[in-house]
């Protein structure tokens, strides 16, 4: 099936903003919690979402092989399951409905009141069960940096660096959604001239400015996705802000790698944008040197050109930008993490998460974390009205926006938005 959903001048008979993230050509999926606390799979057009159940209901959807109950779930994980010629359709029949030169649900007064819903009126819940996740490191600028700090700038990358996208497995428990807070960790840490390590709140909680994208079922046990095919198994991306406490990390990653410094809460933006949305925003994804293994070589443009963004807003203060970033930058693409992610025959499920590793630009001004943006708190980050920031303090608020744009048109994912809390007491 063509996909048709692209078209920039195509315009919807529900009102959308000139800057919105949500114009007719985006129709992302959530899941949402409506005003009379029924849990829904939806979409959104501006700052309205709507209830694919409803839709389902009354006959929207016919000609379209959907279960009757395939958007009445607490997840995406069966709808993402069908596969992308379901995806396809789905999103096809949404943006033709929607479409201001279609009169059918725009005229009929009873279907607009059960299906629509303002944006203030619900409550966006976790998109996906997710069963596995795993994050990568992909970001040369990123892996460099911190080569840079905490090893040698002679040979900041690791002799594998060039040579495989590196990963590691994570915790899917503690990924939450945008608007969740999370609480400052406590743990071991080995401060500088201490004798003994101690143990106590981090004094070091950074973001990590990160995309995820999630996967459907691709392979048996054993089986490998070549990656020519590999992007047939990615539904969509979310922003994704990979906690992480930086003295936690120093003290408790070797030799097996992160643990608890990473799995206390990673927070993600709850509507996953299609990859077909994306299409539009293809680029070439870096010159590789050396040339990667055959599994990893890919064709033509394989990157997309998504603008990114992280705000730090202080309880009661404004918020201030403190990065700007690029998806583009990201030295190993998606579709060659999942080559690699499968090359030993591991399986990948529908509800998989994959992250990007944090996305660094070539710039001070476009690293993706405080870790580098203070440079191992040696150079404070300046913040409005004075204030100041080496790190993430007690009850500040850490905002990842996403968009991209060209001629015009736009596609974004909102954003991802999470107050820090103070630790826990310890007895
Ligand atoms: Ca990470």
């Amino acid at each position: 099936m063509p996909e048709n959903t692209n078209d920039p001048a195509k315009k919807s008979w529900l009102e959308v903003a000139q800057d919105s993230d949500f114009p007719i050509q985006n129709i992302p999926f959530g899941v949402f919690l409506t005003r009379d606390d029924i849990i829904t799979i939806g979409t959104r057009i501006g700052d309205y979402a709507i209830d694919l159940g409803a839709l389902h209901q009354l006959g929207y959807f016919e000609g379209i092989p959907l279960t009757d109950d395939i958007f009445l779930q607490d997840t995406l994980n069966d709808f993402i399951s069908d596969g992308k010629k379901t995806w396809r359709a789905v999103r096809n029949r949404i943006s033709e409905l929607f479409d201001i030169e279609n009169p059918s649900l725009q005229q009929n007064e009873d279907h607009k009141k059960v299906v629509l819903f303002a944006m203030d009126e619900i409550e966006m819940k976790l998109p996906v069960q997710i069963g596995d996740y795993t994050d990568f490191y992909s970001s040369k600028e990123h892996a460099t940096n911190v080569g840079t700090m905490f090893r040698d700038p002679e040979n900041a990358l690791m002799p594998n660096w060039l040579h495989i996208p590196v990963g590691y497995h994570g915790r899917s428990s503690t990924i939450v959604p945008s608007g969740i807070p999370v609480r400052r960790p406590v743990g071991q840490t080995f401060p500088k001239g201490a004798e003994h390590p101690v143990f106590g709140p981090s004094r070091l909680v950074d973001f990590e400015l990160e995309m995820a994208f999630i996967t459907t079922d691709a392979n048996a046990l054993g089986e490998a996705i070549p990656i020519a095919e590999a992007e047939d198994y990615i539904f969509g991306m979310v922003l994704f802000n990979d906690w992480s406490a930086r003295d936690i990390q120093k003290w408790e990653y070797v030799p097996l790698g992160p643990f608890l410094a990473k799995n206390f809460a990673s927070s993600i933006s709850p509507w996953i944008v299609t990859m077909d949305a994306l299409e539009p925003f293809r680029v070439e994804s870096p010159k590789q040197d050396p040339e990667p293994f055959p599994y990893l070589r890919h064709q033509g443009a394989n990157s997309y050109d998504i603008h990114l963004e992280v705000a730090i807003a202080p309880e009661g203060e404004e918020a201030t930008t403190v990065t700007r970033s690029n998806f583009k930058y990201m030295y190993w693409t998606m579709v060659q993490q999942l080559a690699h992610h499968t090359v030993n025959g591991c399986t990948i499920n529908s509800g998989d998460m994959m992250g990007s590793g944090t996305i660094s630009g070539p710039t001070p001004d476009s690293y993706g974390s405080m870790l580098e943006l203070s440079w191992q708190g040696t150079k404070p980050v300046p913040l409005k009205n004075n204030i100041e920031r080496k790190f993430i303090a007690d009850n500040d608020t850490v905002i990842l926006k996403g968009f991209c744009e060209k001629s015009g048109s736009r596609i974004g994912f909102g954003e991802v938005s999470t107050k820090l809390l103070p630790a826990r007491e310890i007895d």
